[in-house]
């Protein structure tokens, strides 16, 4: 089959490789029908991992092919989604849906070590299938499939760890597709005014057409850029969508007295510099945290289907996988007003 493979620093290439193996008895084969670029596979293409050799890819909807003898709950020919975190698969947090907790592995992104490919490919090996999938319900489209399987989840829990309480103001960091996800899912708890920040005037031009208040962080004026427009009161919340340390201080700096800052852009520095006066001298709460996918899709589901999260059209590029050099090229510098891009395997 084909697949996008990470071959040095900011170079993917699509090769033809081994068609995927059953993971285990409880594992399924899927023929990959849409899959996405995250910002988290731009962490990778930028080294912060080593992964040269690793098919990246956590994104991703496709046909059960396959499955394990094991497999109870899935069948072939179920249309799916994919979690794209995934653990041991039979431990209690694992069937609670929450891979975070999993003492066992762990929580393992798909695509993001050799041991584990991902789903940029024609096809995916997915363990612990009757976990890690859910069957496709009757009227959610392909592109929302696609958003459950990661950056949905991670935006819900990025204003559910915000604890936003209805009148509260709330910043959002960062407006690619996870920020607008968590600008989506803030709305839903009836705040008086969101402020989106973010350095790029397309994706400013969309957090305001989604009813938010623009703020240019361009020359790291974004946490001053916040207390200003609040007449220098700071927010009540800021939601971390970008995992620069630029940007985590600014979430620590623009909220009021007892703010919640809420963490889901990825930062993995072992020693990063936390300022310990601003959380005692405001009384903060800070929380970071992967999303528990599969345990978060029995609440996103009935938000879809009524129609209550403005979603506001991510996808702005579908392109064949063969394309995918470009593809990361283009999401990483944001050309075209690239927010997120589906890949069509079949192409
Ligand atoms: P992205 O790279 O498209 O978005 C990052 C945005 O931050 C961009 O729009 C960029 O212009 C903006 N930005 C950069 N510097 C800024 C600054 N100084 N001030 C304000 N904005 C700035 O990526 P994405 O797909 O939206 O992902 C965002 C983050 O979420 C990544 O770190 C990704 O790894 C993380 N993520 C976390 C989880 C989770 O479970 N916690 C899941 C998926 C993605
Ligand atoms: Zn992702």
């Amino acid at each position: 089959m084909r697949a996008v493979v990470l071959t040095a620093d900011k170079t993917v290439e699509v090769v033809t490789v081994d068609d995927p193996v059953l993971s285990g008895p409880d594992g399924a084969i899927i023929k990959v029908e849409a899959t996405a670029i995250c910002g988290s596979d731009l962490h990778l293409y930028h080294g912060m991992l080593p992964s040269a050799g690793v098919q990246p890819g956590h994104e991703v909807v496709g046909t059960i092919l396959e499955v394990g003898p094991d497999v109870r709950e899935r069948a072939v020919g179920d249309r799916v989604l994919v979690s794209g975190v995934v653990a041991c698969g039979h431990c209690g947090a694992c069937r609670r849906g929450d891979p975070i907790s999993c003492l066992v592995t762990g929580p393992i992104a798909l695509g993001t070590t050799p041991a584990l490919h991902g789903g940029q490919a024609e096809l995916l090996a997915v363990p612990a299938v009757d976990l890690f999938t859910l069957v496709i319900p009757e009227g959610v489209s392909t592109e929302n499939a696609v958003l459950l399987t990661d950056i949905l989840p991670t935006g819900f829990l990025g204003a559910q760890m915000g604890n936003i309480q209805p009148g509260d103001s709330v910043a959002v960091f960062g407006m690619g597709p996870v920020g607008v996800m968590a600008l989506a899912s803030a709305k839903l708890y009836g705040p008086s005014q969101i402020f989106a920040v973010d350095v790029v005037p397309e994706r400013l031009a969309r957090a305001e057409a989604m009813g938010a208040i623009p703020i240019n962080a361009t020359d790291d004026l974004g946490a001053l850029g916040v207390i200003e427009a609040t007449k220098g009161r700071g927010v009540n919340v800021a939601i971390e969508a970008v995992g620069n340390q630029r940007t985590i201080q600014d979430a620590l700096s623009c909220v009021a007295a007892r703010g919640r800052v809420s963490m889901v852009g990825v930062n993995l520095e072992m020693d990063f510099p936390f300022p310990m006066a601003l959380a005692f001298l405001k009384a903060l709460s800070f929380r970071a945290a992967f999303a528990a996918i599969p345990s978060t899709w029995s609440n996103l589901l009935p938000l879809i289907a009524e129609g209550s999260l403005d979603l506001g059209d991510v996808f702005t590029h579908r392109m064949g996988l063969s394309e995918a050099s470009k593809a990361y090229e283009m999401f990483d510098n944001k050309s075209d007003g690239m927010l997120k891009v589906l890949l069509d395997p079949s192409r």
